[in-house]
């Protein structure tokens, strides 16, 4: 069941949207060789404490910091612990926070010094196929036309899609209903409707789409080794157009 969120609604989510990129912000500002993932955990957890809001990861499903740390070929749902960032990596940063009973829900992949063109390339594919989905976030368009959006920006570039993972509905759950794929012919699935909020998040390897879970459980990475990369962002359906509650 999709739950659509009144106009004072969104705007709570937006408050909770705002942290959630202040705290991307705060990363983006700390990310440097010799920085541990740990570090940006902690930074993070005092940063949204500091907010009088909660972090939404903590504790979610028994996941156990307040920062999703993924390192090059983990794709997302890394935890952060003493594994130190060196020169050339990439680090996609996933945060959620809740405030006044409302999820925000956004990440961003990072460069770590100097890296790779390869690496520069898929960041920047990736972050412009999530604006490719975002623009078709609109009344009158069909689900499926942000995930086609995703899907061929990515492909056009010789990337892939992750399918194992999708993006979802967000409002007072951090997951709620619909699923929102990053690949899919287009006019398909539900039509889309003001008051809708869903969390839109393309993952994107270089190589296969094909992913593992590691060892703990969480930690997803790609199957062949390859770079992968995530950017999110919460994003209400207005009548007007997309809006962005993380940005
Ligand atoms: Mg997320
Ligand atoms: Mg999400």
């Amino acid at each position: 069941m999709i739950v659509l969120k009144n106009d004072k609604e969104i705007e709570k989510m937006r408050r909770s949207g705002g942290v959630v990129k202040g705290a991307l912000d705060l990363v983006s500002k700390s990310v440097k060789p010799g920085i541990t993932t740990g570090e940006l955990d902690s930074l993070v957890a005092e940063y949204i404490e500091s907010e009088g809001a909660k972090a939404a990861f903590l504790g979610y499903g028994g996941f156990p910091a307040s920062i999703c740390s993924s390192v090059n070929d983990e794709v997302v749902h890394g935890i952060p612990g003493d594994r130190t960032l060196e020169e050339g990596d990439i680090i996609g940063v996933d945060v959620g926070s809740i405030v006044n009973g409302f999820y925000g829900d956004s990440a961003r992949t990072f460069e770590v010094g100097t890296v790779s063109t390869e690496a520069k390339k898929l960041l920047q594919v990736t972050e412009r196929a999530l604006n490719k989905g975002i623009e078709q976030a609109k009344p009158g368009n069909y689900l499926s036309d942000i995930s086609h959006a995703v899907q061929q920006e990515v492909e056009a570039e010789g990337f892939s899609v992750v399918r194992k993972l999708v993006g979802h509905g967000i409002g007072r759950k951090m997951h709620e209903d619909p699923q929102v794929p990053n690949y899919g012919r287009p006019g398909r699935g539900v039509l889309l409707r003001e008051g809708m909020v869903i969390a839109i998040e393309p993952m994107v390897n270089v190589g296969s789409a094909d992913v593992r879970v590691l060892e703990d459980d969480w930690t997803v990475v790609t199957i062949d080794g390859s770079l992968s990369a995530h950017f999110e962002h919460t994003v209400a359906i207005r009548g007007d157009g997309p809006d962005i509650l993380t940005s």
